[in-house]
């Protein structure tokens, strides 16, 4: 049988020849296929290799004009600067290519931590492994909301359906079956297989896996899945259509400049030198690459902190983040549901007290184990928590009376072994309910939970210790009393019922239950949180509660943690829905807890905060959450709980699934986005200073201040490291004191040009000044003391871009990596000016102690110039 005709053959055929039992592989059977097959990845698109990324430095138009220029004066005898042109342009590319390739890595690494995982049956077990180990004749576990991370037959089927478009296109959701398809039919109708790259939108499955790897249809599809082409995010965008506007500007000052030297009978080559290192020296090509440099170091750090930004463009817009909506469980709290009190028939128990051979307590005990898809392995749970809070209930009345309850059969062994599931309805978000159908004691029977609210209208019976009776509204009401008094302590509530049927079960079938009784949980807030929604509304963050919780129980536990405060609106899905759109964007400033919702109503939500000019945050995790995800400005999706649709849509995964964790990245953020601005201020101050002193001497008819040899050495070499350094500079608690950043308003306002232009012009009048000096002594000195006092004023100048508080407020020693390119600019000037043997290379003159003590003292004027107007500034 080829494998091509997976479809047509039985399961117990397929089980043979994959050499699999219901148990699943063995882990050194699946470790012997891991190695036989291979990873379970998809193989990259071919990369740059680093001498190709290499190369590419020179592809830029400047640096091309540099090279024939650095050829030209090779011809005409100038062989010293022609070695220096390009060891200055090779020195360039090496950073350049470090720089890609650091950057490179940290976007992989972030890649992978999103990477999915998956489900497996292994030596009988179910357990958790990475995606990429998977191999064929695994049985894979399928719930919806996961990835389908490998090719596979469904041996079981639960009603599951699937979105396959990535493979087919077809955005509808297919429903898949167990059954065997006859024919050599197209992919879209082997309604028993199931894709890689596929997302499960409902239902439950076991699969057996088929093909993983390049050896899948999606590998197949060459090219499909190769690298996401790395998008440029709006403000690299801006900055290079910025920076392609400067440079025409520049270009019109390099020709008059060029012109004006040619006039002075330069030579042709002379003139043609300077006009472009000119250029090199004033258009900022390093922008964009700066941006780069700096989020990948920034989305590095927030990975640490549990932080994983899928979308580069959210790094920028965290910064803007006014709304936080985010889910209580798990998020708020700290998803470690543990039972409290159970209440059965008008009394409260606790676990420990249930009556094994009372009927009522044992069906209610059925319910929570049997109508339960989690599971405990070693101690640690698996799914969903509020399930395995109900199963270590129950093991809580095993342990105590473990011989009852084998004589009642009830062991949890017994009852999860023998009893086979015949039937169910998985639980969703939009219903609040799960129903399973077994058959009990000779009796197909449906087992259903859920929210109280839900669950109650649909029961018709009560089940008591005198058996089963109609259900009144007194004890409806009754039940209702104790769901409230149960919510207003922050407890969550389940309620549990049943009905002897034959019919078949679907959601149709949801009615006419007989009631069994109520199991409440708690899940105490994390203990960071309430610092987190202060820190958040400190920062001019709104953190909303969104649940699907009782509206009771979420306000109490947003009461608990501050998001809640006397005056503000709680309201449910229901509530919601009733209002219109324009009502919903008129109150929304006052509604900070929403409970019950429907991730339909998450989407209003979002766009109602938008409409009002908001940047929203919305966190989820369900497989109905992506579209509010994609909707938000940043979704955020949980890595832990989340399902890994919801990862799929959300531009950032949160790893400990922690809000705090949200605040954190905020400030990261914004403390991203001031770095980069403050590293643009560097280097477009430092570029102005270059060209205000060329224009200078060229107006006044003076002999040229610096040689194209000099302009390539600041712009090149002294002026790369501290950039980086201030995009390297640490986040601190002010960033969270401020309101945030309006999405409108570029990097480049008026107020930056300002003092950029102010700046540029102090260290200008520096280097002037240097220059008027030495011209008195002769030109080469001259020119030989403005380049000195323009690098060092340069250098001393990132140490004013770090902030805009005052050296003394941020701490001199606070970030290292600009001590580091200080030293690193200082030592390459000395050295330049210090050793004889450089001197003609870099057509620099003698300097005599008065010289070098009126460079210091003149470079550094701009610096305490710019440190004084801070301080006053500040105060
Ligand atoms: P959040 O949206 O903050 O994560 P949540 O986890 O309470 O809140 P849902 O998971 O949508 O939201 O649960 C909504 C309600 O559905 C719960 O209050 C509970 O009554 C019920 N419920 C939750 N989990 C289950 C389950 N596994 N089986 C049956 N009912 C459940």
């Amino acid at each position: 049988m080829t494998q091509k005709n997976i479809w047509n053959i039985s399961v117990k055929e397929l089980m043979e020849k994959y050499q699999v039992t219901e148990q699943g592989l063995t882990t050194a059977r699946a470790e012997e296929l891991r190695l036989e097959k291979g990873e379970n990845i998809l193989q990259e698109s071919r990369r740059k290799s680093i001498p190709e990324v290499f190369i590419s430095q020179f592809a830029d138009l400047l640096v091309v004009i540099l090279i024939i220029a650095a050829a030209i004066s090779m011809f005409s005898g100038n062989t010293e600067s022609t070695i220096v042109i390009l060891l200055v342009l090779v020195i360039n590319a090496i950073l350049g290519t470090l720089q890609h390739v650091k950057a490179q890595r940290s976007l992989d690494s972030l890649r992978q931590l999103s990477s999915p995982g998956a489900k497996v049956i292994r030596d009988g077990v179910k357990r958790e492994i990475p995606s990429k180990d998977i191999v064929p004749g695994d049985i894979v576990i399928l719930e919806a909301g996961d990835m389908i991370v490998a090719d596979g037959r469904i041996l079981h089927s639960y009603s599951l359906q699937v979105n396959e478009s990535s493979l087919t296109g077809e955005s509808a959701n297919v429903e898949k079956t167990d059954a065997i398809i006859e024919g050599d039919v197209a992919l879209a109708d082997r309604a028993n297989m199931v894709y890689s790259g596929s997302l499960v939108t409902y239902g439950r499955a076991e699969m057996l896996v088929t093909a993983t790897g390049m050896e899948t249809e999606l590998g197949k599809i060459a090219g499909l899945m190769n690298a996401a082409k790395e998008r440029k995010t709006p403000l690299q965008e801006s900055l290079d259509k910025f920076s392609s506007r400067l440079a025409i500007l520049i270009l019109i000052i390099c020709a008059v400049v060029f012109c004006l030297c040619i006039y002075r009978r330069m030579t042709l080559l002379d003139s043609m030198m300077f006009a472009v290192a000119l250029a090199v020296a004033a258009i900022p090509e390093a922008l964009s690459s700066i941006v780069t440099i700096v989020q990948a170091f920034g989305t590095q750090k927030m990975a640490k902190e549990n932080a994983i930004i899928k979308n580069l463009k959210a790094v920028e817009s965290l910064g803007c983040v006014s709304v936080i909506c985010s889910d209580k469980t798990g998020t708020l709290t700290q998803n470690k549901m543990t039972v409290q009190q159970i209440y059965i028939e008008d009394r409260l128990y606790e676990p420990d007290q249930l009556d094994l051979l009372n009927q009522t307590h044992r069906y209610l005990l059925y319910d929570a184990v049997l109508n339960n898809d989690s599971s405990i392995v070693d101690d640690k749970g698996i799914g969903d928590p509020t399930e395995y809070a109900l199963l270590e209930m129950f093991r809580r009345i095993e342990a105590d009376t473990s011989s009852i309850l084998k004589e009642a059969n009830m062991h949890e062994d017994i009852l999860r072994q023998n009893m086979q599931r015949l039937e169910e309805v998985p639980f969703d978000s939009d219903r609040k309910l799960m129903s399973t159908k077994y058959m009990l004691h000779g009796v197909p029977t449906i087992l259903t939970k859920g929210a109280v609210d839900v669950l109650l209208d649909r029961c018709d019976y009560v089940r008591c210790s005198d058996g089963i009776r109609p259900m009144t509204e007194a004890e409806k009401d009754k039940i209702r009393m104790q769901n409230q008094l149960f919510s207003e302590n922050g407890l969550r509530v389940l309620s549990f019922a049943y009905k002897e049927s034959e019919e078949n079960l679907d959601i149709h079938a949801e009615y006419g239950y007989t009631f069994l009784g109520l199991i409440s949980m708690v899940d105490p807030p994390r203990e960071e949180s309430a610092a987190a929604v202060a820190a958040s509304k400190r920062a001019g963050i709104r953190p909303v509660m969104i649940t699907g919780d009782h509206k009771v129980t979420a306000v109490a536990i947003a009461r608990r943690i501050g998001i809640y405060e006397e005056g503000d609106l709680a309201l449910t899905g229901a509530e919601l829905d009733a209002m219109s759109d324009s009502e919903l964007e008129e109150q929304i400033a006052q509604i900070s807890v929403y409970a019950r919702v429907s991730p339909e109503n998450k989407i209003r939500i979002v766009e109602a905060w938008q409409r009002r000019g908001n940047i929203v945050s919305m966190t989820g995790d369900g497989v109905n959450d992506a579209p509010a995800l994609k909707k938000a400005d940043i979704g955020v999706a949980m890595g832990i709980t989340g399902t890994e649709v919801s990862k799929d849509a959300a531009d950032m995964i949160l790893s400990d699934d922690n809000f705090a964790t949200i605040i954190k990245a905020v400030a990261n953020g914004r403390n991203v986005y001031r770095n980069i601005k403050n590293a643009i201020l560097f280097l477009l101050s430092g570029n102005t200073a270059g060209i205000l002193a060329v224009l200078y001497t060229s107006l006044m008819g003076l002999p040229v201040p610096f040689t194209p040899v000099h302009l390539l050495f600041i712009n090149l070499l002294t002026d790369s490291l501290p950039a980086l350094a201030i995009g390297m500079e640490p986040a601190d608690d002010d960033l969270l004191k401020e309101k945030p950043r309006n999405p409108r308003e570029g990097i480049l306002t008026r107020g930056f040009m300002i003092t950029m232009i102010t700046q540029g012009l102090l260290i200008a009048a520096a280097s002037m000044t240097a220059y008027h000096i030495g011209l008195t002594v002769s030109s080469a000195m001259a020119s030989t003391m403005a380049f000195a006092t323009l690098t060092l004023a340069r250098l001393f100048h990132g140490f004013n871009c770090r902030g805009s508080e005052s050296i003394f407020r941020l701490g001199l020693t606070s970030n290292r990596y600009s001590l580091y390119a200080f030293t690193a600019g200082v030592s390459l000037l000395a050295l330049v000016i210090f050793i004889p043997g450089l001197h003609s290379v870099f057509s620099v003159a003698d300097l005599p102690m008065t010289a070098l003590g009126q460079i210091v003292g003149l470079a550094f004027m701009p610096t305490v110039l710019i440190q004084i107007m801070k301080i006053i500034r500040h105060r």
